[in-house]
């Protein structure tokens, strides 16, 4: 079974009721996509993403916590994510683990509740701008893959996105032998570890916009992308999506 393709919208923390009209625009606009299409909002929309989406784009949460519940003010747990709409939840976004100091180990952890709820985990990786200057990428993207994926991944409950921190709404891309480079070594690690690591989706993250992702694509081992600034609006995404 060959990975299958994703496009993977991340909010971040943008977006109101009246954002959701743009989801109306890319059904009207795609659909019939050729790949699956997730969109992670802030979690004040999930619920009514997910009935704007009609069951036709996934719904995804940007993070959850480890446990099921409890005294944890201001988190969310994967099965409350799941209760809202969502199918997935992005973890270890870069942005979580510089803002809330989040380590792999607990990235884990988190990917374990999620795939406990139901949920596909889109766990992210990628380097900063000086682990890649100082030459340490691939160690960065091993060290991330063994400590942040759990060992009860299957191609059906993650999805790994590379993301280097450094092209991450900057504009700024690896150049595509860059790219390579590190999918290759993320579906050898997989491969390696899981039964069926070689049918798990890799995407690429950090700056994916209509005018590159074609290009991003046809790269091996890209299964589709977790993309940011450009998922906000439907005449930005919707190109995307095509060309997947
Ligand atoms: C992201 O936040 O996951 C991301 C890739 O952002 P952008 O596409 O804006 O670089």
């Amino acid at each position: 079974m060959a990975p299958r393709k994703l496009a993977a919208g991340n909010w971040k923390m943008n977006g109101t009721l009246a954002s959701l009209a743009e989801i109306g625009r890319l059904l009207a606009d795609h659909p019939a996509p050729g790949c699956d299409v997730l969109i992670c909002p802030p979690a004040t929309l999930l619920h009514a993403m997910a009935a704007s989406a009609q069951g036709k784009i996934a719904i995804g949460g940007q993070d959850c916590h480890a446990k099921t519940a409890g005294a944890h003010t201001g988190d969310i747990a994967a099965a409350q994510l799941r209760d809202a709409g969502a199918s997935h939840v992005i973890l270890g976004h870069s942005e979580r683990r510089t803002d809330h100091a989040e380590t792999d180990a607990q990235v884990a952890a988190k990917s374990v509740a999620a795939h406990e709820a139901g949920l596909v985990a889109v766990i992210c990786v990628g380097e900063t701008e000086a682990q890649r200057d100082a030459g340490q990428t691939l160690d960065v993207i091993s060290a991330q893959l063994a400590g942040s994926v759990p060992d009860g991944a299957t191609a059906a409950n993650t999805v790994i996105a590379y993301e280097p921190v450094w092209a991450i709404g900057t504009g700024r891309t690896p150049t595509s032998d860059q790219i390579a480079e590190v999918h290759a070594l993320m579906r050898e690690r997989l491969s390696a570890r899981f039964a069926d690591g070689a049918d798990m989706a890799l995407l690429y993250g950090g700056s994916v916009k209509p005018g590159n992702a074609a290009e991003i694509f046809a790269i091996p081992h890209v299964n589709g992308a977790l993309v940011g600034g450009a998922s906000l609006k439907a005449e930005d995404f919707g190109p995307i999506i095509a060309a997947l």
